[in-house]
């Protein structure tokens, strides 16, 4: 039997479960509330793991594809003191594919393919019918009901309210995000910097990092520990708030948000490490749905991974339902195990002391 399928959101999680099960000749109803895949900046590069989000491209048969358009030596690290010394410099070995990067909105064009996306269709909710199935609700005021729902829908998911009362909750760090365009041509001297790579320097509980992606193009990131601040003003109030924290830094260190353009105050929340809940019929979650945690470089691999696992799962067995509740099991316990990582990383990183920071790194880049 060919059961009704709907994932709310079409961001890496949900898109990988579409892919996957579109690979074994499933059609899934996808909802997104983006009016398109270019209605919105895609954001930042990702680094795909080996065993995570490589593992999920290829069971949805794109890895040979993502390992043409990656970038190996987006794996270069280098750490600055905040005088701009500098403390280490990583640089991958020729076929070290351990975590590539690419740019999100190439991973999106990679994992979209010829799917059917439903694009400006906002969920407002999803009812648990009560009798094995769900009913998504759009904002347009239609409604359709399913025999499984997946909510893929992010951070602060419309879907997680059929299966649990938990909502995320503010770490007490917040990043400030900003980009350079074109870093090479326009500013060669912190292309340098940058390196093919990230770049990061940690002082008291702050931090800057420079990412690039591709074409050119570096994010910046500031984060710090502060108070929930639900006003931050427009961005060039948070470029001059940036510079006070900051001040004291390296000149170099500074131009990477003298010269950044528009800047995002972005407070990151987190759900708890061991979020479970009591299995409902009709209705499951993945990705930061299911599990935010700390943006450490595993919650879109994790999303990933959850995508590809339930895909299988369901094309694995006739019982629908025996497929989610065993798909919930292995991704709690995954889950648990990287929110306690990427907590604990957290911590390292914006930290009293900048040499936990540094420690951390050395812990996890090869010798
Ligand atoms: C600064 C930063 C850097 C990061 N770097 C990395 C990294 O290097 N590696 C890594 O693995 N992870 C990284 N992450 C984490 C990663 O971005 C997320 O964990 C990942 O995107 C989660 O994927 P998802 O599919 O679960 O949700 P999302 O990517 O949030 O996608 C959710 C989708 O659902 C849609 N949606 C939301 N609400 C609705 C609704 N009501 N109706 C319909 N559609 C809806 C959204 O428009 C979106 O398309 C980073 C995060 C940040 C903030």
């Amino acid at each position: 039997m060919r059961h009704r399928i709907a994932v709310i959101g079409g961001g890496p999680g949900g898109l990988t479960f579409a892919r996957v099960l579109h690979r074994h000749g499933r059609h899934v109803t996808i909802f997104e509330r983006d009016a398109g895949p270019d209605a919105r900046p895609p954001g930042g590069t990702l680094d795909l793991h080996e065993g995570l989000g490589q593992f999920a491209l290829d069971r949805a048969g794109l890895l040979p594809e993502f390992r043409a358009i990656s970038r190996p030596e987006g794996q270069a690290m280098r750490i600055l003191d905040t005088d701009g010394t500098v403390l280490r410099d990583w640089h991958p070995a020729d076929d070290e594919r351990a975590n590539p990067e690419i740019d999100r909105g190439q991973l999106r064009d990679l994992l979209l393919g010829d799917l059917d996306v439903h694009w400006g269709r906002p969920v407002t909710r999803v009812t648990p019918t009560g009798q094995g199935g769900a009913r998504v609700h759009v904002a347009d005021g239609s409604a359709e009901v399913f025999d499984l729902v997946v909510g893929a829908d992010g951070a602060w998911s419309r879907t997680r309210t059929a299966v649990s009362p938990v909502t995320p909750q503010y770490t007490g760090v917040t990043n400030v995000e900003t980009s350079l365009d074109d870093v090479d041509t326009r500013h060669p001297e912190l292309a340098r910097l940058i390196g093919d790579g990230s770049l990061a320097a940690y002082g008291i509980n702050r931090g800057l990092v420079a990412q690039r992606n591709s074409g050119g193009h570096v994010k910046v990131y500031a984060h710090f520990r502060a108070p929930l601040d639900e006003s931050p003003g427009g961005s060039e109030e948070i470029r001059s708030s940036m510079l006070v924290l900051f001040d004291g830094w390296s000149d170099r260190l500074l131009d990477l948000l003298r010269h950044g353009g528009t800047f995002t105050h972005r407070p990151l929340y987190v759900l708890p490490v061991e979020h479970t809940w009591a299995h409902v019929p009709g209705v499951t979650l993945l990705g930061d749905a299911a599990h935010l945690m700390p943006p450490l470089g595993a919650g879109a691999n994790l999303a990933m991974m959850d995508g590809a696992e339930l895909a299988e799962s369901i094309v694995g067995t006739a019982d629908l339902d025996d497929a989610v509740r065993a798909f919930e099991e292995r991704m709690w316990a995954r889950a648990a195990r990287w929110a306690g990582i990427t907590a604990a990383g957290l911590d390292r990183l914006v930290n009293p002391d900048p040499a936990a920071a540094v420690a951390l790194f050395d812990e996890v880049q090869p010798s």
